[in-house]
């Protein structure tokens, strides 16, 4: 059983089952670097079928907060995958339970193609040269996060050679043939096209169905046009969650996020897009 209500307004509903729905659950999470609480007692539930946006201005500690749940950066509290443990555990441990990050930089192997790229990180139990000769018959989760992902017409192209877009594609690609449950997606479109933006939100809104997915992003308008619900962070705390709706018209996020008020300088001049 989830422990959640399911009656909680940040739970849209779901196209998933309650009984088999995923979910994510942080409590308490701190992270402190030499005295400085980067992420200070944060609370924040998603379940699978809720794409969850985390914003905040910069240095609110949201990487911080991706860092902790996949074990980059050490961390007290609590982070639990379907009521499994996270904190304390290996990175490799934590990537193992189904949980998988991207990074703003995509990390895919340049001189190897995206089907290439798909097979390593499906682990398929094949040899380097094996891997590298050109294959007759590809595995079906592969082929179906190529088709996910809109790759597939790509498949023989150096990685390297993608667009930007792409090749964060083919980092979602790479974890959903990972079998990960949990997405954690750093700032996926920074740098995009308009274009590739909405492909991205798409792609987002399909993922979302069976996984749980927590998109960190600047880009307010992205925001508003994909995001089911929204947390904002501020000072390394959970300031706000709800709808875009109702995060835009909190006072509170209008003050240190969204826009200034008279007296105030602006927080953070990326939120109107762009992100750094
Ligand atoms: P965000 O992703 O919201 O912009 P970060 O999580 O990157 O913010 O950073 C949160 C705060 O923690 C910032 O003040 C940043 O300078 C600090 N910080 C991040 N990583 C480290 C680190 N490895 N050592 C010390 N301070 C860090
Ligand atoms: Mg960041």
């Amino acid at each position: 059983m989830s422990p959640m209500s399911p009656m909680s307004p940040m739970s849209p509903v779901s196209p998933v089952s309650p009984m088999t729905q995923d979910y994510l659950e942080i409590r308490g999470l701190r992270v402190v670097f030499d005295g400085f609480v980067a992420v200070d007692g944060v609370d924040l539930t998603v379940l699978q079928g809720d794409l969850r946006f985390l914003i905040g201005p910069n240095g609110a500690g949201k990487t911080t907060l991706v860092d902790a749940v996949t074990g980059l950066t050490p961390a007290t509290g609590s982070a639990r995958l379907d009521g499994v443990e996270l904190i304390g555990r290996r990175v490799h441990q934590i990537a193992r339970a189904g949980v998988g990050r991207t990074f703003q930089t995509a990390s895919v192997f340049e001189e190897l193609t995206v089907l290439q790229n798909l097979d390593i990180a499906a682990g398929a139990l094949r040899s380097w040269p094996s891997l590298l000769r050109a294959r007759r018959s590809v595995p079906p989760n592969v082929e179906a996060a190529m088709e996910t992902t809109g790759l597939a017409g790509l498949r023989n192209r150096r990685a390297g050679e993608l667009a930007h877009g792409q090749k964060q594609w083919l980092e979602i690609g790479m974890l959903l043939v990972q079998d990960a449950k949990v997405l954690l997606l750093d700032e996926p479109v920074a740098g995009m096209s308009a274009e590739e933006r909405e492909l991205t939100g798409e792609l987002l809104h399909t993922v979302r169905r069976d996984h749980i997915v927590v998109v960190v992003e600047h880009d307010m308008e992205f925001l508003r046009a994909y995001a089911d619900s929204v947390t904002v962070l501020a000072a390394g705390k959970v300031l706000a969650e709800g709808t875009y709706a109702q995060v835009q018209g909190d006072p509170r996020v209008q003050e240190v996020y969204l826009g200034p008020s008279e007296s105030r300088e602006p927080a953070d001049v990326t939120a109107a897009g762009g992100g750094s």
